[in-house]
């Protein structure tokens, strides 16, 4: 059995991907190994009821990291940029499976998606490729709603705009926005509680303490319940966010498409927890029924579910509260647009810590695990 090194299991992707995976059995095929970068020598986590107790292992002790025939990490850019150089230099030969971002645009890396680029992940197998990196989230949720029109090459291009959880940050950004809100709602719950308050002294109340130095931001850097945030990640030179530019570069990449096909947008941060949501524009290559696209998207693959265009259908199902901590991708808000017939809309949830990212890495780890 091969010995499989777990890092980052403690964060939100993290956490997630061992639940998945205790519950599709997968640590009966390997020998893990747990690893903590703040939490060596304390235990990690319960896999089984009668298992002894797994101790953590030090993240950065490249030594015991090299004995590992696979490291699963999701801890983050900044581990992945000090420790694969490392391994590297020790002419380490194992699979190196991600989560974050810093390997995904490398030649030598394969961004696994499997139910959209199997056949790609198989071949890469063949060649020899020892990097496989999970997607950006908004862009592997986007793949997985859309990909049955992908694959008949029927998008000429897309228009996005994302609304991203606060869990999207990671585990200390969750935090922040629950504080943010015990904050707020404390320093106006006795203003609530007299029967003739006044909403507009309330909603001012508010305002003055959400522009203050006060209250949480420090991961943040400013307030997010309440409000948004209309910029992800660093400043591209062209002006886009770097959340931004994935969308087009990875969409490519997963498809290995020989046609560039046009993804751009904006991404916006939002005040829920769990998923990701993306109001689409799509030209599509050629004029056909809303119908007969509804019919390609639900019979691609089995985690996708459109809504109906109606309103009691939608509110009721198509909402980041309705589809947290599943792995369905639902797909609604489908019409054609007064732009003219080859313009449709759609609205698109997923769960971005599931098919956004734990699942993905789940099932490759599944793949290199039944394949080499
Ligand atoms: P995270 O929740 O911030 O966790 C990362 C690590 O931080 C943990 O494994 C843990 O490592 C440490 N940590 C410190 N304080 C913690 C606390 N109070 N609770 C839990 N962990 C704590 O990060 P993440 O959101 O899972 O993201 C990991 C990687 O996946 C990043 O590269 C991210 O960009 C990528 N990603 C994230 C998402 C998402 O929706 N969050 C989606 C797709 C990809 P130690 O045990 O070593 O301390």
């Amino acid at each position: 059995m091969k010995c499989v090194g777990f890092i980052g299991w403690r964060g939100m992707v993290g956490s997630v991907l061992i639940e998945r995976m205790i519950k599709k059995k997968n640590f009966d095929n390997i020998i893990p190994y747990f690893f903590s970068t703040s939490q060596i020598g304390k235990s990690g986590p319960i896999l089984s009821k009668n298992q002894d107790i797994n101790i953590l292992y030090n993240a950065y002790d490249t030594d015991i990291l090299q004995e590992m025939d696979i490291l699963v990490t999701c801890y983050g850019n900044d581990y992945t940029k000090i420790i694969y150089k490392k391994l590297k230099k020790k002419k380490w030969k194992g699979y190196w499976i991600d989560a974050s971002s810093y390997l995904r645009m490398k030649k030598k890396s394969i961004i696994c998606l499997d139910p959209i680029n199997k056949e790609l992940i198989y071949k890469g197998l063949e060649k020899g490729i020892k990097n496989f990196i999970g997607g950006n989230c908004t862009v592997s949720l986007m793949l997985m709603a859309l990909s049955g029109l992908f694959k008949k090459d029927l998008i000429d291009w897309i228009s996005v705009s994302t609304y991203q959880a606060a869990s999207g940050g990671g585990s200390k950004n969750m935090c922040e926005l629950l504080e943010q809100m015990g904050f707020i709602y404390k320093s106006i719950k006795y203003d609530l509680k007299n029967i003739n308050y006044k909403i507009l002294e309330i909603e001012k109340k508010i305002k003055n303490i959400s522009l203050s130095n006060i209250i949480p931001k420090e991961n943040f850097k400013c307030v997010l319940f309440g409000s948004l945030i209309p910029w992800i990640d660093k400043r591209m030179n062209n002006g886009q966010s770097r959340e931004e530019w994935k969308g087009q570069a990875e969409t490519n990449k997963i498809l290995s498409s020989k046609k560039k096909i046009i993804v751009d947008g904006l991404c916006v941060r939002i005040g829920t927890f769990r998923c990701h949501s993306q109001s689409l524009t799509i030209k599509i290559k050629k004029n056909i029924s809303i119908q007969e696209i509804k019919q390609i998207i639900s019979n691609d693959n089995r985690w996708v579910k459109i809504v109906p265009n109606v309103y009691e259908e939608t509110i009721k199902k198509l909402t980041p509260i309705n589809v947290s901590g599943t792995l369905n991708i639902l797909i609604g808000r489908l019409r054609k647009m007064n732009i003219g017939s080859k313009y449709i809309s759609a609205f698109t949830i997923g769960d971005q810590l599931l098919w956004g990212a734990a699942e993905p890495i789940r099932r490759i780890l599944e793949i290199i695990i039944l394949n080499t």
